[in-house]
């Protein structure tokens, strides 16, 4: 997986997104998206994740207690068949810190967002949107309580923010690719089996 659009520049061109009217209830209908427990229990994952990423690249130490503890974020699967979802890889290794309340609540909401987005009222239109990052960070951008917070250091906490719903946005995206994927090729497999037993029948 290649992560180097994390790298984004905080000056982006998410302003040259138009929010199409295709999109303009999104929010609304985010309002009211849920989240059950065993959503949160994947988000506060994808949360340390994404602190696991972000802090690195944050000078600060105030900056970086925004985004993680200093506790060990430990990950019992067992055998959970969803466990691919929060790259085993990177957790197996270890490293991963408990995530902050606000950082969670970041993931959260960007979760919800991309939830109505691939939800079946959206679904279409948003598969034929051409930057789908692009608009899943400005929808969630634009449903985050935004703070207008300023940290000691003079980093604005909204463009650590930004940094961290690109993250999670890459990683909802490449997901829910991966998930079509399979469906796809499931689909094929399904239609070549399908065609083989056609021909053992005659
Ligand atoms: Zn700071």
């Amino acid at each position: 997986m290649s992560d180097c659009r994390d790298d984004l520049d905080t000056t982006c061109a998410v302003d040259a997104t138009t929010v199409t009217d295709k999109f303009a209830q999104v929010l609304d209908d985010a309002c009211t998206g849920e989240v059950d427990d065993r959503d949160l229990a994947s988000l506060v994952f994808i949360a340390g994740y994404v602190a696991h990423k972000v802090v690195p690249k944050l000078s600060c130490s105030l900056c970086k207690q925004e985004l993680c503890t200093d506790k060990e974020l430990l990950c019992d699967y067992g055998g959970d068949s969803d466990a691919s979802y929060f790259y085993i890889d990177v957790l197996n290794r270890g490293g991963l810190k408990w995530p902050t309340q606000f950082l969670t609540d970041v993931v959260v909401d960007v979760f919800v967002v991309f939830k109505c987005l691939i939800a079946e009222k959206y679904e279409q239109a948003f598969s034929e949107v051409t930057n789908q990052r692009e608009l899943l960070v400005k929808l969630s951008l634009e449903f985050l309580n935004k703070s207008e917070h300023m940290c000691e250091c003079g980093m604005p906490i909204s463009k650590t923010v930004y940094r961290c719903v690109v993250t999670v946005a890459n990683i909802m995206l490449n997901n829910y690719t991966k998930l079509l994927n399979d469906k796809r090729s499931t689909n094929k497999a399904a239609k070549v089996q399908r065609k083989l037993s056609t021909l053992a029948n005659k």
